[in-house]
């Protein structure tokens, strides 16, 4: 049996070994995915003991994503655009590091949801981790513009610049929460981690374009506090990030076993799981 794992702190709610155990019994694969606590201070110790033990690769999670990029001998280009990692896998080369969550996301909202990317003007909210490592995978996507609000307006300044030349013909900046008044989306992404406090980034009203989707990274029964607010300000529909969960899960299979599992089942039981939770 190969195993893997996803490390954290703390990781004890972590849906990934469910998800993987699902994709394996789909896929025929034999291998054991469990969840690994690490110490803050001791990320590294705990892959070199998994990796020793006969580990294949990880899944990493907060707040270990920009450690396990300093650990990895190799990267893939969206990982280093990203500058942050959520998969591991060893090699007889060493450490690869690539970053799922971008591509996951995209997916989630092309595929699952019916959104196209092309010529659509995009906020992202937000300018930590999970930003970071969804920019490359968006502007691939070919929106007419992206913008990046943080409450910590510098931060979403600094990572509009570093990513303009990854933007080909589109728009990219980055500003404050007020210095939306005023202004129009297609597509708004709550990447902030208010949700996880049941709160609310403090936008101006009226962001949202005829037909506009609201999608929130954070996921759980119900609605978030987000998505209620994005419905009461005019957005046409809502999604939160379970499936992109599903989906990035997806592409560290596929980088792992070279077989991509069907995700659309996995997810729809797990929405199942979750709502009945
Ligand atoms: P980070 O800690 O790296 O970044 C947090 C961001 O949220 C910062 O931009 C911070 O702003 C902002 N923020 C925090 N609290 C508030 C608040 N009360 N109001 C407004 N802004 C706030 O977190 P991550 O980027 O790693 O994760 C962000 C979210 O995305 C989390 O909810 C996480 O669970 C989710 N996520 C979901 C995934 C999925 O698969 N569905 C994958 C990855 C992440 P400032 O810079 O000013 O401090």
């Amino acid at each position: 049996m190969d195993h893997y794992a996803v490390v954290g702190n703390p990781i004890a709610h972590s849906k990934s070994p469910w998800i993987h155990a699902a994709f394996a019994r789909q896929t025929g694969q034999a291998l054991v995915y469990q969840t690994l606590l690490a110490p803050l201070d001791g990320f590294e110790q705990s892959v070199t003991a998994f990796r020793i033990g006969g580990g294949r690769g990880l899944n990493v999670t907060v707040p270990f994503k920009l450690e396990a990029f300093a650990l990895a001998n190799h990267h893939t280009p969206r990982a280093e655009a990203a500058g942050a990692v959520n998969t591991l896998a060893f090699g007889p080369d060493g450490i690869l590091g690539d970053n799922t969550d971008g591509a996951g996301l995209v997916r989630d909202l092309s595929f699952n949801l019916h959104c196209p990317l092309v010529g659509r003007r995009i906020l992202l909210l937000g300018a930590g981790g999970a930003t970071r490592g969804v920019l490359l995978p968006l502007l691939t996507s070919l929106p007419a513009s992206l913008t990046i609000a943080n409450r910590t307006a510098s931060k979403a300044i600094a990572l509009a610049e570093r990513f303009i030349p990854h933007a080909g013909r589109a728009r990219v900046d980055g500003c404050g929460f007020e210095e939306l008044a005023g202004r129009r989306f297609d597509l708004v992404i709550n990447a902030t981690a208010a949700s996880l406090a049941d709160e609310l980034p403090p936008l101006p009203p009226g962001l949202y374009a005829e037909g506009a989707l609201a999608y929130d990274m954070m996921y759980g029964r119900g609605q978030t506090p987000f998505l209620r607010a994005a419905l009461a300000d005019g957005a046409a529909r809502v999604a939160d990030g379970l499936g992109m969960l599903v989906e990035q899960a997806a592409e560290s299979f596929a980088l792992w076993r070279g077989v991509r599992p069907d995700s659309a089942p996995v997810l729809a039981e797990l929405r199942r799981l979750v709502e009945a939770s």
